[in-house]
């Protein structure tokens, strides 16, 4: 069985697919896998220069000139965390974070995860979850970045560290404006385990501004870690993004 059949194996035991295409809700023909073939063709690597602290696709003649995007560039560099992402914030990736997130739909993860991976950065430690408010979690039955963790953990070996709580309920940064999202995750999170000498991989669904990034980054360098790199499945615009129309029934808000 070649590396990719046996990816796509554990991916089924993990996240056990649907007869229907799990970005629009479509019917699936026999030889596709859980997308169908346009969705599959949105996800597919967007060739181009990427930001060199956030990975976003760099667009203007500035930005492609200082290797950074616009946000980037306006952060003094203590406050830049850096971190991948295989998709950007729109069509079929957007609509399997949304499933993922609102509609219940937990094997939405296996397509993000299985493009997480190559974006998986060397020499770290461990993979470290976002965390949800609990009362949120448990109103949603799962944390979306913890259940990312547990197929990259699965298929990397690498552990899942639950290092940080959120001790407030947030709003949803894509919801917000800009100059609203540091604020609204100011002393949200707190570590929980230490993380003495560890290299950690914040793993969430979207990365916006990455104030949340940022704000995690900061509890887990207090608790002793010496690395922090962020990974997620999408990298939203800067502006506020509008939830899409779901083909899924959404069980919470
Ligand atoms: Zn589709
Ligand atoms: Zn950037």
């Amino acid at each position: 069985m070649r590396l990719d059949q046996i990816k796509e194996r554990i991916l089924d035991l993990l996240y056990p697919p649907d007869c229907n295409c799990l970005a629009c809700g479509n019917p699936l023909y026999w030889e596709e896998h859980t997308l169908c073939a346009a969705c599959a063709a949105e996800l597919e690597p967007v060739e181009g220069l990427r930001c060199r602290v956030c990975s976003r696709l760099l667009k203007s003649d500035r930005e492609l000139a200082e290797g950074l995007c616009v946000g980037c560039g306006r952060r003094p560099l203590e406050r830049r965390i850096h971190g991948g992402a295989p998709l950007e914030h729109k069509g079929a990736a957007a609509r399997l974070v949304y499933a993922l997130k609102y509609d219940h739909v937990k094997a939405a993860a296996e397509p993000l995860v299985s493009r997480m991976l190559d974006w998986l950065p060397d020499g770290f430690d461990a993979l470290t979850p976002v965390p949800l408010h609990h009362r949120r979690e448990r109103s949603r039955g799962y944390n979306q970045a913890r259940v990312l963790c547990e197929g990259l953990s699965r298929l990397s070996g690498l552990p899942v560290l639950d290092a940080l709580r959120r001790t407030r309920v947030t709003r949803a940064q894509m919801s917000l404006s800009a100059d609203r999202r540091e604020g609204n995750v100011k002393d949200a999170f707190e570590a929980i385990e230490p993380c003495y000498g560890k290299r950690l991989i914040l793993v969430d669904d979207v990365r916006t501004t990455g104030m949340t990034a940022l704000a995690c980054a900061e509890e887990l360098y207090l608790a002793g870690a010496i690395d922090v790199r962020t990974l997620t499945a999408t990298l939203a615009m800067m502006d506020t993004v509008e939830r899409p129309p779901s083909p899924f029934a959404s069980v919470s808000p």
